[in-house]
């Protein structure tokens, strides 16, 4: 192995020694970068704990203040601060009556295990991403590693520099495309905005890395990267970062000299959209002091003019640590973006695929309202001034080690990232002409004699929309589509009608429109080939309802119980009663949940969801949940089987802390699990919860399994759209005593509507009534 020796010398600035050839001599490196005490940085925080406060109150506040802890957060006031602390510090706070939770006993070892390399004798390139690296200095730092992808793929990479630092340093990036295609899209990604976040510095480089060694390999890669220019800059506050290799693992600003002893400004702060609003601060040592006017740094103004001299930036991804967030404008109000909807599209699908990789949850929503107003941030600069897609990343973990993610969560964070990078950069906002966005949603269930009304907004962005080419194209049982055009209704806002259709058709349907250049745009992009699919239903039925008037028995863990709430606990507290009745199924019936409560279920017996389909969910809830940033969770999880479990709902979803002060009725679609299911089981989760605020919890009240039908053929009992021997069969059945195939309510016809509540011969009468074409309920 080659490898460059680093040497961190008293002033925080680094010399580069030169190449080691040897494995012995390699080892020496090792050692030294490892040896404890070489460097005054190692014991800065010596001694120290990351732990957890809970401020309740200015007093309290007062109390962090003087006790000389370090508040980690970027806001110090009222709520949970992250701090590291002495021994004594937690004393004096807890003397205070604050709580003080310990996440982490020594603070100093989480930040020397950071630095100390796992990968040491592998091979630097492969072993990448088993470390976190320093910005420059030879092999194993980040630009050797960028300088080593465009060697590597000299007809994919490239690096390049959007201009020097204050002190002179060049802000580096690769650059990844083919030149299959000239014109096309670009979008920048960056990290480490703020230089303690190390974890961003990964996101960049390993999604290149990714590109690049994907492309001869998949498809979909390859299209990506000759349709789309990606910019990828793993540090952009180069001297920040730096300067928490050198001196303080902590720093989270520039290296601005503020002429009054204190350095530093918050350049994500410091942009031109609503700059010196709220979540910044004009004091200089502030952690989010955000300079003496909008782009007054020069970190600020190098990304800035980068953006302008690429008008085909479309998309950018602005990345930190940590709270495991994804983000959209905007931070400096808390009004909704005009794109809102297109946002929360786009957010929720990267959610739902970051999830799916190894099965972590991250808050989806506007900066504002789900973190913290943070006027003067990039993405409302971007988006406001330059019409580009702008999201932010808050990445791993939810607080256990903050800042400290050890690095061996640096691959397992990448890999859950990498799919929403990907779906992001594939976008309709990125690369299509025009792009369509559904107000209302696209529906997935189709009433029966009824057309279906879509709303549809079309937008133009690259290109322009032809007037009278935008169209619905649908069918109903395979076969040939038919085109129907949208209607104008006002501005960019269109009407899709699709045509009424029967019990038991698979409607089928998506959209096109072209541009003024002949472009064709289709969504799904797919077309035909990978349409929307709806049911088809005339209403819900009623399959299972458990009132809770009595104990229905299901399997609970820790503090679950049937019985009467208390109306005890803290913020809206329990309720004292059931929505209909006295008893409910609670979490803790006598008052809140714990803090550091593991997940606990209750879990209801099997309900038998046979030859049902479009299966809801629909309970009473009075929940409180401490849900914003992961604090605490509650959750809803279906399962066919009892062993593996979907999840359908979480609290955290809601970006907020959920609190009600009454019962509410809480409904779900389950039909991608639950349909024509013979055993489906419910369970509500509560916790995981961390060690600050608690609340209520759950209280569980009238759950009922409801089930689409499509009755407009009555005697079509067993739902399959035609009147049958099948359905005679099934009435016989139920004559007999016999459910099997067909619930007993469904058997039971006459007297309409709803039947006498027995199986009886006149039920048999109406079934072959209906069989020879008869009206039975005319
Ligand atoms: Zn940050």
């Amino acid at each position: 192995m080659k490898r460059s020796r680093i040497v961190f010398i008293g002033t925080g600035a680094f010399l580069l020694v030169g190449s080691l050839a040897t494995a012995a001599q390699s080892g020496a490196e090792t050692a030294e970068r490892r040896t404890p005490a070489a460097h005054a940085y190692q014991n800065r925080y010596a001694g120290q704990r990351l732990a957890r406060v809970v401020v309740k109150t200015d007093e309290q506040r007062r109390a962090l203040e003087s006790s000389g802890a370090t508040v980690l957060n970027c806001h110090a006031g009222i709520g949970r601060m992250r701090v590291a602390a002495t021994d004594a510090q937690i004393e004096f706070l807890r003397g205070r009556g604050l709580d003080v939770v310990v996440n982490q006993p020594d603070l100093q070892a989480l930040i020397d295990a950071q630095r100390t390399p796992r990968a040491a004798g592998g091979d630097p390139f492969d072993d990448f991403f088993l470390d976190y690296h320093p910005y420059d200095g030879g092999t194993g730092s980040i630009t050797w590693y960028l300088n080593e992808l465009a060697v590597r793929y000299p007809t994919l990479a490239s690096t390049f520099t959007i201009g020097n630092t204050p002190a002179g340093r060049p802000i580096r990036g690769v650059r990844v495309t083919s030149s299959v295609v000239t014109d096309k899209p670009a979008v920048v990604y960056f990290g480490a905005e703020h230089a303690r976040e190390w974890i961003g510095t990964t996101i960049p480089a390993y999604f290149a890395h990714h590109l690049l060694s994907q492309y001869a390999i998949d498809p979909e890669i390859q299209d990506l990267v000759d349709n789309v220019e990606f910019f990828l800059i793993p540090v952009f506050n180069v001297e920040g970062y730096e300067y928490t290799w050198t001196d303080e693992r902590l720093w989270r600003k520039n290296r601005r000299d503020n002429g009054d002893g204190t350095f530093g400004v918050d350049i994500n702060r410091n942009w031109g959209e609503g700059w010196g609003g709220e979540g910044s601060s004009g004091v200089t040592s502030s952690l989010t002091y955000r300079g003496t006017g909008p782009f007054s740094e020069i970190e600020t103004q190098r990304l800035r003019d980068f953006f302008i001299a690429h008008p085909n930036l479309r998309a950018q991804l602005d990345i930190h640590s940590f709270t495991q967030l994804i983000l959209w404008p905007y931070a400096s109000t808390p009004l909704l973006p005009p794109d809102q909807t297109y946002y929360d599209q786009v957010g929720k699908a990267m959610k739902s695929l970051i999830a799916g990789v190894h099965g972590l949850t991250y808050t989806a929503g506007p900066i504002y309202t789900t973190i913290y107003p943070a006027a003067g941030g990039s993405v409302d600069w971007t988006y406001v001034q330059r019409g580009v897609l702008s999201y932010s990343y808050e990445c791993r973990d939810t607080g256990e080690f903050g800042f400290e993610l050890p690095a061996d969560q640096i691959i397992p964070n990448n890999e859950e990232l990498l799919p929403a990078v990907l779906h992001l950069s594939d976008s309709d906002w990125v690369r299509a002409p025009i792009r369509m966005e559904y107000p209302d949603g696209v529906p997935n269930r189709m009433m029966v004699g009824d057309p279906t009304e879509i709303d549809v907004r079309i937008v133009n962005q690259t290109g322009t929309l032809e007037p009278g080419t935008a169209a619905v194209h649908y069918r109903f049982d395979g076969g040939l589509y038919s085109i129907a055009p949208l209607t104008p209704v006002a501005g960019d806002l269109y009407l899709a009608t699709i045509p009424a259709t029967s019990c038991g058709s698979s409607p089928e349907f998506y959209f096109t429109a072209e541009t003024t250049d002949l472009e064709l745009y289709s969504n799904p992009r797919g077309g035909a080939a990978e349409p929307y699919t709806a049911m088809v239903l005339l209403g819900m039925n009623v399959v299972v309802a458990e009132p809770m008037s009595s104990d229905p028995g299901w399997t609970t863990e820790g503090q679950w119980a049937w019985g009467i709430p208390t109306g005890a606990g803290t913020q809206n507290h329990d309720p004292t009663v059931g929505a209909t009745g006295s008893q409910v199924y609670g979490y803790n019936l006598a008052g809140n949940y714990p803090n550091n409560l593991p997940a606990r279920y209750l879990t209801s017996t099997p309900f038998d969801c046979t030859a049902r389909f479009g299966v809801t969910l629909r309970y009473q809830r009075w929940l409180g949940v401490e849900s914003n940033s992961n604090f605490d969770q509650a959750t809803i999880e279906v399962s066919s089987n009892g062993v593996n479990w979907t999840p359908v709902w979480s609290a955290s979803d809601t970006g907020d802390a959920v609190s009600d002060s009454a019962w509410t009725l809480h409904e779900l679609d389950i039909s991608s699990v639950a349909d024509n299911q013979p055993t489906v089981y419910l369970r509500w989760g509560m916790g995981p919860t961390d060690g600050g605020l608690t609340y209520p919890g759950w209280n569980i009240d009238d759950v009922e399994i409801l089930s689409a039908y499509c009755g407009n053929l009555e005697g079509d009992v067993n739902h399959d759209g035609t009147v049958d021997i099948f359905d005679i069969l099934c009435v016989l059945d139920g004559f007999a005593g016999v459910f099997v195939t067909c619930a007993p309510e469904d058997v039971d016809l006459v007297p309409c509507p709803d039947g006498d509540a027995a199986v009886d011969i006149f039920d048999i009468l109406a079934v072959l009534d209906a069989f020879s074409g008869d009206d039975v309920c005319p």
